[in-house]
């Protein structure tokens, strides 16, 4: 009898528009810390000081953030993908992906080999820089070389306007495009694999939902349970970087197979 990982490979094969929807999970293999297991971002840093509120009405708080961003941004900037990133490029590659909804930021899934026209970036990327104020954009480093000189909240050549990274904090507007897409894409797919997330914050949450609602099969792979665990065609609590490398091994199998037949 066939386990998990076989049955995933075979719906994999079986399906033609695939979504995988990723969550920061997927990078700590790759050594970049997520939010909520022990050692994350939120064991060093309390989540309430960094609502976009606080952010645009305190100097105090605004250096807080940067000072938060910063550390995250040291442990991305020179991280490589791992082989989870690379199996889901290799369903790209295999014309298997429909879309990626990732709420990550830490720009990984270009560095495997993902097209930026399949990939959904949620919660936006910290590989940038913007204006709140006129929307200048900058690169990520230039304004790291600015920090790093004092400047503790760096403020905008152009117009003055408050530097942000170009992420999506607590309370701030979703990317109203990249949303839509991604609730149209969890719609209309016949297979949803999620890779790496808690599923607990908004709109992460509803999008397996939607997905499994209207006819698709469900997949989790996360280390930690779910709240989507129950709705799940299957679940694998592992480690992603090596159960997506035997997965996608095990789709390039059978793929060939057919072509040999
Ligand atoms: P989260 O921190 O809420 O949850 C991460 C989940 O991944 C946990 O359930 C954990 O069990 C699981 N996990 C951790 N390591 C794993 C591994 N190696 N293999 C399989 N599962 C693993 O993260 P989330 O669900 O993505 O949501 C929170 C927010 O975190 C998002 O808004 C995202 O923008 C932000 N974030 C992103 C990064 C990044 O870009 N790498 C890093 C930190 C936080």
């Amino acid at each position: 009898m066939s386990g998990p990982i076989e049955k995933i490979a075979e719906l994999i094969v079986d399906s033609l528009r695939i979504v995988v929807f990723v969550g920061a999970g997927l990078s700590t293999e790759s050594g970049i810390p997520d939010f909520r297991s022990p050692g994350g971002v939120w064991d060093k840093y309390d989540p309430q000081e960094f609502y976009f509120q606080r952010f645009l009405e305190s100097e105090t708080s605004r250096e807080k953030y940067w000072q938060m961003a910063t550390d995250m941004y040291e442990s991305m900037k020179d991280a490589e993908p791992n082989r989870a990133h690379l199996a889901i490029a290799e369903l790209e590659q295999l014309g298997k992906l429909d879309c990626l909804i990732t709420q990550n930021i830490d720009g990984l899934h270009f560095k495997a080999g993902n097209s930026p026209d399949k990939v959904l970036e949620l919660h936006g990327t910290a590989m940038h820089v913007t204006c709140l104020n006129c929307h200048k954009r900058y690169d990520r480093d230039a304004i790291q070389i600015r920090i790093a000189g004092g400047d503790k909240a760096p403020r905008c050549d152009a117009c003055k306007g408050l530097l942000k990274p170009a992420t999506i904090s607590f309370g701030q507007s979703m990317p109203a495009e990249e949303t839509q897409a991604a609730y149209e894409h969890s719609a209309a797919c016949d297979l949803f694999i999620v890779i790496g997330s808690s599923l607990v914050v908004q709109p992460a949450a509803q999008m397996p939902v939607i997905a499994k609602q209207n006819g698709a099969k469900l997949v989790i792979i996360n280390r930690d349970e779910t709240p989507c665990d129950p709705i799940a065609d299957y679940v694998v609590n592992a480690q992603a970087s090596p159960t997506m490398a035997t997965v996608i091994e095990r789709v390039r199998r059978a793929l060939a197979n057919i072509s040999r037949v």
